[in-house]
């Protein structure tokens, strides 16, 4: 990606200090979005980035990854699948729990959205302890998905997530911090 439309990516992303609870930094994507041009660049950056031509499934992580995974998934000619939070899709699910920097969260996957064999791409909007992504990826994997990789739009690279998700695949990032 050209670096100036890269730096409008970045000046474009609003910082919200103290959001959702006091000392968080929150990374605020809706201007980006607000952008037909940027988010447009934003998501072929982040395929590009990955190297991927050819996928059968993009999932995305409640919620706002469902915006980067159902985009990415639609330019790729993938299937889109959502990745939620406990209690929230209708059909049987399988699920993990995981623990947060405080507490715990879940989240579940419907049982036939991926088929045993099927390759699969991550997608999501921020990494940063990766614990959501990594639980993402461990239900792939239970499901029999082969992960190719994941790719976020936002890294929060000290916080050391990529190596929790590591293992599982390549892991790719647009905007480092
Ligand atoms: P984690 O499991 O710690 O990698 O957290 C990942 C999820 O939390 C992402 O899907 C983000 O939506 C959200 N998140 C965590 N930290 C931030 C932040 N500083 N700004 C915006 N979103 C965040």
């Amino acid at each position: 990606m050209a670096p100036d439309i890269l730096d409008s990516i970045r000046r474009t992303i609003r910082d919200v200090p103290d959001f959702p609870n006091p000392g968080i930094l929150f990374k605020d994507i809706t201007p980006v979005l607000a952008s037909h041009e940027l988010l447009s660049q934003a998501i072929d950056g982040m395929i590009e980035n990955t190297g991927i031509t050819e996928v059968d499934k993009v999932i995305g992580i409640d919620a706002r990854g469902f915006i980067f995974g159902a985009l990415i998934a639609e330019r790729l000619g993938a299937g889109f699948v959502p990745v939620r939070k406990k209690g929230k899709l209708p059909w049987k699910t399988r699920g993990i729990d995981y623990a947060l920097e405080y507490g715990k969260n879940s989240v579940e996957m419907h049982l036939d959205a991926i088929a045993p064999g099927e390759t699969v791409l991550l997608a999501d909007d921020l990494l940063a302890t990766g614990g959501t992504a990594a639980a993402a990826l461990h239900l792939i994997e239970e499901a029999g998905g082969k992960v190719l990789g994941s790719t976020f739009f936002i890294e929060l690279g000290f916080l050391g997530g990529r190596e929790k998700v590591s293992s599982a695949g390549p892991v790719h990032s647009l905007i480092t911090y």
